[in-house]
């Protein structure tokens, strides 16, 4: 559709009577219209987008209803960089609000959406491919992680992304969990090469070594901070075809009734594992506005069996039903689904514990995590404590890759993720719901110098702060982005 006064009015008229959100006409409005003409005379109107079902369909797409809302400007569907590059100029030039979305599945509010301002969206940008030669894959910034695995299976490899296949590749930007980390790092440690467009629209290539390291190093944590990435290049992990069965696991239910064993065996897995091959996902949850508890581990071994000193614990404790069998990577990655239920207001919340924090810690969160479900009981569909345990392996792998921005010490933690998903099509919360997450938040337990998890955190959460290389990653961005123009006009983490 062509940018006119006629579009103008047709878009404020349907944002009137069929959208939540009603797009506003005053001066933040016009001057975000007038930069999407701009680009949109430069890119065309397949390319800048400010109606239309394409449109439409992108804006209320994203994974978190609360996310869904908004009604950017005008929508920016790059097929490259260049496409990137000229919007981004525009945007900074004209001091216009705006936002990027790859994969849709942030939780937190504004981060991948904006109201009258510009929105990029990789839809267009999917392509995955493999350099035999380099080992490397590279991926554009559109492709969900299940698209990849599925299309690198037949080759025996797999970029290192996270654990469900609708997550995007906005997860490689603060770090990244996966099947594969104990043996290879966060996700970003396996970086080879980023292309990179900075606020000011100008393109570059990072990599380890060259001139803009530092910047290849903060794309490792510092998430949609630094610049919009255009281009990953990353190490290819020789995981095996789909007809390889490489590992072997699943996942396991539990009545509430083994509640306490399960917190006593994830606090022994976190505080004895250090078989790389290892990984754990377990997770705690109620569901419903009558909260009725339900837990489930997931656990993968990178071999033929599950090893019994490692997972004998969550083996033998009374379970309700048992999946696990030999698996291929990419059966794995899919086992708990592909993460793609939409419709429901998300937040995530996050914490840390170092691995001597002691059982009555894990304990202690989970009464906590329980308080807080009951007390926001009436506006839930259900509510997670997700622990995911990182092994000392995994931080080795890091820092022998260049390091990243959280540099978590020595030895296992565990990252805690709070993930509570609102009644279905609920698009506002009552403060009791607010009041009752500060609480938790004060009181769920944390070790120091654990860097929390930034794609699983509350907005209200300095994560950066929890950084083990805070000042490095603050110096980083005060050089890439000396005018604070991100932080001023898009939403993300704070503490920079
Ligand atoms: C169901 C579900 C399962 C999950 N499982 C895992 C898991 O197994 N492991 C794990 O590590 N995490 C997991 N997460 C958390 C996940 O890492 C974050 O939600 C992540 O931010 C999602 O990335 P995305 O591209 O899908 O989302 P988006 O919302 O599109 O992006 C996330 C953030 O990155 C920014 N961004 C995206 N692309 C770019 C770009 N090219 N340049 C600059 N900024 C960009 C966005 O603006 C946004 O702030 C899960 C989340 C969900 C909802």
């Amino acid at each position: 559709m062509r940018f006119d006064a006629y579009v103008l009015a047709a878009s404020i008229f349907n944002a009137t009577i069929g959208r939540i959100t009603p797009r506003s006409n005053d001066a933040t409005s016009r001057s975000a219209f007038k930069t999407c003409g701009r680009i949109q005379n430069a890119l065309g109107a397949d390319v800048v987008q400010l109606s239309g079902e394409e449109y439409s369909a992108s804006a209320t797409g994203a994974w978190n209803l609360f996310n869904s809302v908004s009604r950017p400007t005008c929508i920016v569907f790059p097929n490259n960089a260049k496409d990137v590059q000229v919007a981004m100029g525009a945007i900074f030039q004209d001091k216009i609000h705006y936002a990027v979305q790859s994969g849709g599945h942030s939780a937190m509010n504004g981060w991948n959406t904006v109201q009258d301002g510009i929105l990029f969206y990789f839809s267009h940008m999917k392509n995955v491919s493999y350099d035999a030669v380099k080992d490397t894959i590279t991926l554009q910034p559109g492709i969900h992680w299940g698209e990849a695995l599925t299309q690198l299976e037949p080759l025996g490899i797999a970029p290192m992304g996270g654990r469900f296949g609708d997550v995007g590749t906005g997860l490689l930007l603060g770090g990244g969990l996966n099947y594969l980390s104990g043996e290879h790092g966060f996700s970003s440690d396996a970086y080879v090469e980023l292309d990179v467009v900075l606020v000011t629209g100008k393109l570059v290539t990072a990599t380890a070594t060259n001139e803009y390291s530092d910047l290849f190093w903060a794309l490792k944590g510092g998430a949609n901070r630094f610049g919009i990435v255009t281009r990953y290049e990353v190490q290819a992990i020789h995981t095996g075809t789909n007809a390889e069965k490489n590992w072997f696991g699943g996942f396991i239910m539990y009545p509430n009734s083994s509640a306490d064993a399960l917190l006593h065996a994830t606090e022994k897995f976190v505080r004895t594992v250090s078989d790389p091959r290892a990984s754990l996902l377990m997770v705690f949850s109620y569901n419903g506005t009558e909260p009725t508890p339900i837990h489930l581990v997931s656990l993968f071994y990178h071999g033929s069996s599950l090893p019994e000193p490692i997972f004998g614990d969550f083996l033998s404790i009374p379970a309700a039903f048992t999946q696990l069998s030999p698996v291929s990577y990419v059966e794995a990655n899919s086992l708990l689904g592909p993460g793609a239920d939409r419709g429901f207001g998300q937040l995530f919340g996050a914490s840390a514990f170092n691995n001597s924090v002691g059982a009555e810690t894990y304990f202690t969160s989970f009464r906590e995590f329980s308080d807080y479900t009951f007390k926001i009981k009436d506006t839930l569909s259900s509510n997670v404590l997700a622990f995911t345990p990182i092994l000392d392996s995994q931080i080795l792998a890091g820092r022998s890759r260049g390091g990243n921005p959280m540099d978590p010490p020595r030895g296992n933690y565990v990252a805690i993720q709070i993930h509570t998903s609102f009644a279905n099509g609920l698009t506002s919360l009552p403060p009791s719901v607010a009041d009752a997450r500060r609480t938790l938040f004060e009181r769920m337990p944390k070790s120091p110098k654990r860097p929390f998890y930034i794609n699983e955190c509350d907005a209200s959460q300095n994560v950066f702060a929890t950084y083990g290389r805070y000042k490095d990653l603050k110096r980083t961005y005060a050089k890439y982005d000396p005018t604070r123009f991100n932080i001023r006009f898009t939403d993300g983490p704070i503490g920079l």
